[in-house]
């Protein structure tokens, strides 16, 4: 139905039932944790919340598939439950996967901890060096799993060569596209086996819920999804009717979150306060070039050191008044948090510092406020520090 349609009547119209519940404009919150039974003969068909089938989930699942171009898609209930229960999907104990060097703080534990204390062997890679991947493969080498932009320093690594790689030695490739968001960037479409989101962010986009995705092939969503039906980590209908409702205005946020990150981008680099900003729409950024090739947009992430580093991004993350000191990302609101102590509070110091994230370092998630608002704020603070 929707193959045909632009991404912005995807947002609006995929997955909205034919014929409307009841005329409802506005598919309703189906409430109700079981369904009369109708002649289900398989467990995984059993109509019940955990089971991920109600009207609210399944709407949700051919929307989201549209939107990446997948062939299925399942809700969970948070990213890290996309994120665990697909991994437990695709590796068994004994099998070995090649994972980014600089992961998102809760896939990197998850991976180091849980998926270790259950016998699943991990190497990382540096993603922007393929040639190096080949000498990491063992016989037991399952998948390869990257993140589209990273956490906070907006590394774009070489996301061409591992769905190549992925393909030449039998593995499955995944990736974690919650930065770009589908607006910016399709990973299947580059020949990824998995795209997985943490809804929480710009997918939702109003910062009220915590929600995930999965988007892959009918048959490997049916197996996340047998995963997931045992593993428990089912959206409540009430959060997919507010992820169903965030989505639709995907399009219209990104264009402004993609904008006015640019300009914050552009200003800052321009300021004599400021050290260096990461944000990959910059001509300055070291895959640039690559990120405008795959990207349709640089998304509204960013962060800077000040040459007065760890002191005066203190003092400006007590002048800022727009901003929220907050975690997380891919709301309305600008946030400013410091990865020193915020997601990266857990890695030692010196293994931070390596990694190229000073104590000073500022990441901001730029909101849709209006940018001239951001721009002056962030200069009246920075003249302050
Ligand atoms: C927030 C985030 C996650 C985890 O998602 P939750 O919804 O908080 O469980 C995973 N990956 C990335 C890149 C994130 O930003």
């Amino acid at each position: 139905m929707s193959e045909n349609r632009q991404f912005e009547t995807s947002l609006v119209h995929a997955g909205e039932a034919v014929p409307r519940h009841q005329g409802a404009v506005v598919t309703p919150i189906y409430q109700s944790a079981m369904f009369e039974y109708s002649g289900e003969t398989s467990y995984h068909d059993l109509k019940y919340i955990r089971l991920n089938n109600t009207p609210n989930h399944t709407g949700l699942h051919v929307k989201l598939a549209a939107l990446e171009n997948g062939e299925a898609a399942l809700v969970t209930a948070s990213g890290m439950a996309a994120i665990s229960t697909t991994l437990l999907t695709v590796l068994r104990p004994g099998d070995h996967l090649l994972a980014q060097n600089c992961l998102y703080g809760g896939t990197r534990d998850l991976v180091t901890s849980d998926l270790a204390d259950m016998g699943i062997e991990f190497d990382f890679i540096d993603a922007d060096n393929p040639a190096s991947w080949e000498s990491l493969l063992r016989s037991n080498t399952k998948a390869i799993y990257v993140e589209s932009m990273t956490n906070p320093l907006l590394e774009v690594g070489d996301l061409e060569a591992v769905p190549a790689f992925a393909k030449a030695h039998g593995l499955t490739s995944m990736i974690d596209n919650t930065f770009p968001s589908p607006y910016n960037f399709k990973p299947l479409a580059l020949g990824y086996d998995i795209s997985l989101h943490s809804a929480t962010k710009y997918l939702n986009g109003h910062a009220d819920i915590v929600a995930g995705a999965v988007v892959s092939s009918t048959e490997m969503i049916e197996r996340v999804t047998h995963r997931l039906n045992h593993l428990g980590g089912s959206l409540d209908p009430h959060a997919a009717f507010l992820l169903n409702r965030g989505i639709k205005t995907l399009a219209l946020r990104m264009v402004q979150h993609n904008a006015s990150a640019l300009q914050l981008a552009e200003a800052l680099h321009e300021h004599p306060k400021v050290a260096g900003v990461n944000y990959p729409g910059l001509p300055s950024h070291p895959a640039h070039e690559r990120a405008r090739r795959l990207f349709k947009g640089f998304s509204g992430m960013l962060s800077f050191d000040l040459k007065g580093g760890l002191a005066a991004a203190d003092c400006f993350m007590k002048a800022v008044t727009l901003p929220i000191v907050a975690p997380s990302l891919g709301s309305v609101e600008t946030l400013v948090t410091r990865p020193a102590v915020t997601s990266h509070a857990g890695l030692d110091p010196d293994e931070r510092r390596g990694l190229g994230i000073s104590d000073g370092l500022i990441r901001v998630s730029v909101g849709i406020e209006a940018c001239s608002d951001l721009v002056q704020d962030f200069e009246a603070a920075l003249s302050r520090c």
